[in-house]
């Protein structure tokens, strides 16, 4: 296998000089073959690869596997002519590809195949830069579910930020859970920031189009991203079940029409007295889960210099997507890192590809500014590689009786958000741009240790846009939904913490 992949990077570097060689590589999907008795069969070429003496003479097999069957002369410039699935989106022929070359020619894999289609067109690039180069293309490891006893351990209520307004009814703004003993700790961070539902009479209502807080261009935002409380806590509460340790938790109880904690303060509080303390103590809340993480796991000095937690932070939230393909948005998981779709744009034709090259003198641009600088990781691997939080998704798919909900945006199989947010497989807004959430105010300021002056310890944070077709689902499916997403978030987030610090670290 590492052979393999080792040969396609070759191919992968030499692919703009090359545009023909580009088609004389193995696929990665599965194709109708042919045997001799003429029964069809669905396999992939590492089936071939197998017993490739027999299995090459199998009706399009060579012309599929050419690397594995070069013996057998391939053919390296034609489509090929067999049927092919292509990962949530099925079974096509190189015709469907012809009939929207340019879009379809865009998804991963398909000039590989399509050769002639492809290659006819002005810029027949892949999509896959080089980040298969970089990365590889193996799976990543995962970090199963351990054989261990949860009982005991639970989410404990650790600090709690409320109002008595009349000394009958006391709120509960902002709430911080966690272990009960630091030594029970996992190194994980999860945030809820617009998942409250609470919303006091006595606090200043948010709008839409204040002229003081709202900037002009952009509109403040007032309703909120439903279930996303919900499932932030099952996710923790997965991360106990499956690991046997305890996560810090913090969740906005207020409803984001009163405090919107993911904003600077003004437009976060409308200057609200009661919704400042809210704001502050949940941002303070989100440090002393830091201080406590770092108490446990102590601090690790990468090759950058900086010093930087073991741990990760979470953020939570959910978008309607209304410019997505339908009036319930899109279908992807967006994964935010504070890298814009035109940081992340993959032009092969600009040789703008990689996003390690494209940061490479700023130690501020995005997130995972303490992890992307490790011993032997990089952030275009970590953002959108075999390795990413995103790919170890896609690898937990399905999540709903809809293969596609949920799938992970950026990823080893969707890498370029631009490119995807204006291909109308998957955007159907009029204009043909749909909006890629990258990270807002949590993520800026809490990947450092002193949230208020953002300076410090670093702490790699990251967040993810859950779609709605996971968050509403239907009616009789959602709670089963929500403990599936929370149950393969807990497993890619521990996995990915466990490659990140190695196994030592004891980060879940
Ligand atoms: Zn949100």
């Amino acid at each position: 296998m590492m052979k393999i992949c080792l040969v396609r990077s070759a191919f992968i570097l030499t692919i703009f000089a090359l545009a023909k060689v580009s088609g004389c590589k193995d696929s990665f999907m599965k194709a109708t073959l042919v045997r001799p008795t003429g029964r069809k069969i669905k396999k992939n070429c590492t089936w071939v690869a197998s017993r490739p003496s027999t299995r090459c003479t199998f009706k399009h097999a060579t012309d599929f596997c050419p690397e594995t069957c070069s013996d057998f002369e391939p053919d390296c410039e034609s489509d090929v002519r067999a049927r092919f699935k292509i990962p949530f989106i099925g079974w096509r022929r190189c015709i469907w590809v012809s009939r929207q070359p340019i879009l379809r020619c865009a998804i991963k894999g398909i000039s590989n195949l399509c050769r002639a289609t492809c290659g006819s067109l002005p810029t027949s690039a892949p999509t896959m830069c080089s980040t298969d180069a970089l990365c590889g293309a193996d799976v990543a490891t995962t970090y199963g579910p351990l054989e261990c006893d949860p009982s005991g351990l639970e989410l404990m209520l650790l600090d709690q930020y409320s109002h008595s307004d009349d000394g009958e009814t006391t709120d509960v703004m902002v709430r911080l859970y966690g272990p009960a003993e630091v030594t029970q700790a996992a190194a994980l961070v999860i945030v809820a920031p617009h998942g409250g539902d609470l919303e006091p009479t006595y606090m200043t209502t948010r709008t839409t189009d204040d002229e003081v807080y709202c900037p002009e261009d952009d509109d403040c935002v007032v309703s909120s991203d439903s279930y996303t409380k919900e499932i932030a806590t099952k996710i923790a509460n997965s991360v106990i079940e499956n690991y046997c340790k305890v996560p810090y938790l913090v969740i906005n109880e207020l409803h984001r029409s009163k405090m919107d904690a993911n904003r600077e303060r003004p437009e976060a509080t409308f200057d609200d007295p009661e919704a400042i303390n809210a704001w502050q103590n949940f941002h303070d809340f989100i440090q002393d889960a830091q201080n406590a993480i770092q108490s446990q796991f102590g601090t690790i000095v990468n090759e950058d210099d900086i010093e930087g937690i073991i741990g990760i932070l979470f953020d939570v939230h959910g978008y309607a997507g209304y410019d997505w393909d339908d009036s319930d948005g899109g279908k992807f998981i967006q994964w935010g890192y504070r890298l814009s779709k035109e940081t992340l744009d993959q032009d092969p034709s600009t040789g703008h590809c990689p996003v390690d090259s494209d940061l490479a003198d700023s130690s501020t641009r995005g997130s995972f500014t303490h992890a992307r600088a490790l011993p032997d990781q990089s952030l275009e691997c970590q953002v959108r590689g075999p390795q990413s939080l995103g790919q170890r998704m896609n690898e937990l798919l399905p999540m709903t009786s809809d293969a596609m909900c949920g799938a992970s945006l950026p990823s080893f199989d969707y890498q370029d958000p631009k490119a995807i947010s204006s291909n109308a497989l998957y955007c159907g807004d009029d204009d043909g741009t749909c909006h890629y959430y990258s990270g807002g105010f949590d993520l800026e300021v809490h990947e450092r240790h002193d949230w208020e002056s953002i300076s410090g310890i670093h702490m790699n944070t990251v967040q993810a846009e859950l779609p709605r077709c996971l968050r509403w689902a239907t009616d009789e499916s959602r709670d089963t939904v929500h403990d599936e997403v929370a149950n393969n978030l807990s497993i890619v987030l521990c996995s990915f913490l466990r490659d990140l610090f190695g196994a030592d670290a004891n980060t879940c």
